[in-house]
């Protein structure tokens, strides 16, 4: 159940990683020349949506971040939620910065961005598999990955414009608008632009679906979230999961966000009672 928290959470901190070394993969290789294409500016929130047991769909708040992941996993050869997992259990540690970054406390003057916040949580979520005694500063770095006999591959998109029905297998891409309730401007969030692809979502899509994030749902999505799984009873069970997110949050004495100016989504357009 952890193991999922950190696909959510690796992709956003790769995004900012690379976002910062301007496409270069380097925090992976190790050394300087192996880029994908990058306009990432936000890095603020990754969540996915995980079905059965071979789909995922990713999203962002800044749908620039989702297409430079896209071409990150695109170019390391990844293209199933298998090859995903794989990676992630092999290569998270590689985007620990500093031994400090591993270590058992970090300190709330360094967490004002939240970024080492998560890097804090992938590490613990990676220390809780490993044989008990360990802490997260025992966790060794990997060597660097090498792609130089790696194939390209082309991941799945899906927008919310679509009249189409989303992909419900392999990894899939997520971008666009939903459409709002009472907010017609606003930012939009991940979370809500997940559940919109889900009402389109096709006919083989039934049972539990599950949306995981590395962060903590803000007070509009989570009243959406809970709006969904209402509507959607007897035909799919939707469970968000941030639990690991949420408790951490508290331990570091930081709430959960609550903001009125995000665009909330129309549950009667998308899920008609
Ligand atoms: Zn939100």
């Amino acid at each position: 159940m952890y193991f999922d928290e950190r696909i959510p959470l690796y992709l956003n901190l790769a995004c900012r990683q690379v976002t910062r070394d301007r496409g270069d993969l380097k925090f992976l290789t190790g050394s300087s020349g192996t880029t994908v294409t990058c306009g990432g500016r936000e890095n603020q929130e990754t969540q996915v949506l995980k079905f059965g047991g071979s789909t995922i769909w990713i999203a962002n708040n800044d749908d620039t971040d989702t297409l430079m992941m896209k071409a990150f996993l695109d170019k390391l050869g990844i293209d199933s939620l298998e090859a995903l997992s794989s990676h992630v259990e092999d290569y998270a540690a590689r985007l620990y910065p500093s031994r400090k970054a591993r270590g058992e406390t970090v300190a709330k003057a360094n967490i004002s961005d939240g970024t080492a916040v998560k890097v804090k949580l992938l590490a613990e979520l990676q220390a809780e598999e490993m044989t008990s005694g360990k802490t997260v500063a025992d966790i060794e770095i990997p060597d660097p990955k090498d792609l130089t006999t790696v194939t390209a591959v082309s991941n799945k998109t899906y927008k919310l414009s679509s009249s189409n029905a989303p992909p419900a297998d392999g990894i899939v891409f997520v971008t666009g608008n939903y459409e709002g309730d009472k907010i017609t401007g606003g930012d939009q969030h991940a979370e809500q632009k997940l559940l919109a692809a889900l009402s389109k979502a096709p006919s083989t899509m039934t049972g539990a679906v599950r949306i995981i994030g590395c962060k903590s749902a803000c007070s509009t999505c989570e009243a959406v979230l809970l709006g969904v799984r209402d509507r959607l009873k007897g035909k799919m069970i939707v469970s968000f999961q941030n639990q690991n997110v949420d408790n951490l949050r508290t331990d570091l004495s930081l709430g959960k966000k609550n903001t009125s100016t995000i665009r909330d989504l129309a549950l009667d357009t998308y899920f008609p009672a």
